[in-house]
């Protein structure tokens, strides 16, 4: 009551996305992404709910992120650091057993060289960037790479992976070359396991599975590209209404007087703003919802209100009105 809104996170609805997405892309193993908190849904609660349901591989961004999350989780399950390793971090990456996400021959070679003085096999995977040109082995560094037998005395290869740049764009032809180049690439690591599909990837059928789908933003119920299962909403955002007015003609709304009526209106102003993180952005063309009407904002998002035209509802259609 003392509250502009509540946010709800279901961690039911991301378990159920997650057993969904494993039917769709088995036989490939499906792991979860769950870099920036899990999406800012909470990493470290999320992640044991995950695991319960069968998921073992865990991809996050950044080492601190995986020695929180290596905390939350049982040992029999993996973590993966996508943005590689840190340089003059391998000791720590090791003590924390997380598994870099190699993207550079100088990343490769101070993990073999970690491995070969500590008299260890330590477990690694190799990124090749195939057309991203964001993170993983290039072309180039490709053909200067030791031979795999080599590398696999001191190093344990687990996977090798690369990443969709266009994968929330069925029809783009670059995922068909992207997923060319990377299978020619991967040519390199024989017996090892691939994988290069995100979320959106998961959509783009069988041919894109490989062993491993790593997918983030579906988890959570998001989706930018046609999904191929339905996805449950993890997330909802209740915003509490503190003052109902109605306006006439020409009356403006908001900081800079950015919307201003043509007729009469009937407003809610909403006890949430950018402070709780609803987007500056979404001033003079986000909206929210009430009982499925969409009621659009007006005018400048503040700091802690909102202000919401409910000209389509029903006068007693809101309560508690004030
Ligand atoms: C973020 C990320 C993912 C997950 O992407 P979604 O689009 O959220 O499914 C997978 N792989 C890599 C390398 C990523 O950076």
């Amino acid at each position: 009551m003392l509250d502009g809104g509540v946010l709800r996170i279901s961690a039911g609805a991301v378990v159920i996305n997650w057993r969904r997405l494993r039917d769709l892309v088995a036989p490939a193993e499906c792991a979860a992404v769950m870099k920036a908190d899990a999406y800012g849904l909470g990493a470290e609660r999320l992640a044991p709910e995950l695991y319960a349901a069968g998921c073992r591989s865990f991809f996050v961004a950044l080492p601190a992120e995986g020695i929180a999350l290596r905390q939350a989780l049982p040992d029999d399950s993996v973590v993966h650091v996508l943005n590689g390793l840190m340089p003059g971090t391998a000791a720590e990456y090791a003590t924390a057993n997380l598994v870099p996400v190699l993207n550079s021959l100088t990343q490769l070679r101070e993990w073999h060289g970690l491995a070969q003085s500590s008299a260890r096999r330590l477990p690694a995977v190799i990124q090749i960037d195939s057309g991203m040109s964001r993170m993983g082995l290039s072309p180039e560094e490709m053909r200067s790479l030791p031979p795999i037998e080599e590398l696999s005395i001191h190093l344990d290869l687990r996977l090798v992976m690369s990443h969709l740049a266009c994968g929330d764009e069925p029809d783009n032809p670059a995922n068909g070359e992207q997923r060319h180049c990377f299978m020619e690439a991967a040519k390199a690591f024989p017996g090892l396991q691939r994988s290069i599909a995100n979320s959106a990837g998961c959509f783009l059928g069988p041919e894109f599975h490989f062993d491993l789908c790593r997918p983030g933003a579906a988890l959570y119920g998001l989706t930018i590209s046609p999904a191929s299962v339905p996805l449950a909403c993890a997330v909802t955002l209740d915003a509490r209404i503190t003052q109902i007015r109605q306006i006439e003609a020409n009356t403006s709304v908001g900081y800079g007087y950015t919307f201003r009526a043509t007729g009469p209106m009937r407003l809610a102003t909403l006890g949430i703003g950018y402070a709780d993180g609803w987007p500056r952005s979404a001033s003079g063309k986000g909206a929210t919802w009430f009982d499925g009407t969409r009621l659009p904002i007006l005018g400048r998002v503040s700091m802690d209100s909102t202000v919401i035209d409910i000209s389509e509802l029903p006068r007693d259609g809101l309560f508690p009105a004030i």
